[in-house]
C-alpha cells in the first residue's frame, strides 16, 4: 500500500508530495520548507520529481539535492527555466530559485519505474514548456502539477504559456484517463478527473475562451 503525504509551502501554496513506496520514497516538487519538512520526517527522498520549472515548484530542489542526495529528474524542456538564472529574468520576472542540475530526464512514456512504482508520464504543455503529469494506473492517481486544478487549469500568461494547447493536452491526454482517478496537483485540494470532466467551467464544450483561442 502506497502512502503519499502532502505539504505546502511558499508564498503561492504549492504542492509537494512525498511517496512512499516498497522500495524507496519520491518528492514531486519542491516548494519552499519542504527540505524542512522533509528532514523533519526523518524520511530520505530516493528520486526528486519535477512537474515542472516554475519557481514554486522548485524552490527548495537544490538545498533537498545536497541535503539528501536523491536522483534529480524533470523534462528536457524545464531545463532552461531550473538551470538558467536568466531566464525568468529575461521576461522581467525577479523570481529566483537556486538552480538543480538533472541526473536524468523524464520522457514522456507509457511505462516508467521509480522506486518500484510504475508510472505513464503525461507531457502536457500550455501552462509552460516540459510541463509533465505522472499518472500511476495501478494506484489511481495523478501527481498533475499545474495543469489541472479543482476547478481551474494552469494559468497561461507566463513565458511559454498556450491556452488552447494547455487545453487541448488536458483533453486529449488527460479526460481520457478513468474518472476515478484522483488529481494531486500543484495547487489546492486533491480533486478527481470525473470531477473536473462534469464540473471543471475550462473544459466545457462551450469554453467561449477556448474556442476563440484556437
Ligand atoms: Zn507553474
Ligand atoms: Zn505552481
Amino acid at each position: 500500500m502506497l502512502q503519499i503525504q502532502t505539504f505546502i509551502g511558499g508564498i503561492f501554496d504549492t504542492n509537494a508530495y512525498l511517496l512512499r513506496g516498497a522500495q524507496g520514497n519520491i518528492l514531486f516538487d519542491a516548494p519552499t520548507g519542504s527540505a524542512e519538512w522533509i528532514r523533519s520526517l526523518g524520511v530520505k527522498p530516493d528520486i526528486l520529481l519535477i512537474t515542472h520549472g516554475h519557481v514554486d515548484h522548485i524552490d527548495d530542489a537544490a538545498k533537498i539535492k545536497r541535503l539528501f542526495e536523491p536522483q534529480v529528474a524533470y523534462h528536457r524542456g524545464s531545463l532552461p527555466m531550473i538551470t538558467d538564472p536568466d531566464f525568468f529574468r529575461n521576461f522581467g520576472f525577479y523570481l529566483e530559485a537556486e538552480p538543480v542540475q538533472p541526473d536524468f530526464f523524464v520522457e514522456e512514456t507509457d511505462e516508467v519505474v521509480f522506486c518500484g512504482v510504475k508510472f505513464r508520464v503525461l507531457l502536457v504543455p500550455g501552462h509552460c514548456p516540459g510541463s509533465v503529469c505522472f499518472h500511476s494506473q495501478a494506484n489511481h492517481f495523478l501527481i498533475g502539477g499545474d495543469v489541472l486544478f479543482a476547478g481551474g487549469i494552469g494559468r497561461t500568461d507566463l513565458p511559454g504559456g498556450d491556452h488552447a494547447l494547455l487545453i487541448k493536452g488536458i483533453r486529449e491526454k488527460l479526460l481520457l484517463l478513468p474518472d476515478e482517478t484522483k488529481v494531486l496537483p500543484g495547487h489546492g485540494p486533491i480533486t478527481s478527473i470525473g470531477e473536473e470532466r462534469r464540473m471543471n467551467p475550462f473544459l466545457r464544450p462551450e469554453d467561449p475562451l477556448s474556442t476563440r483561442l484556437k
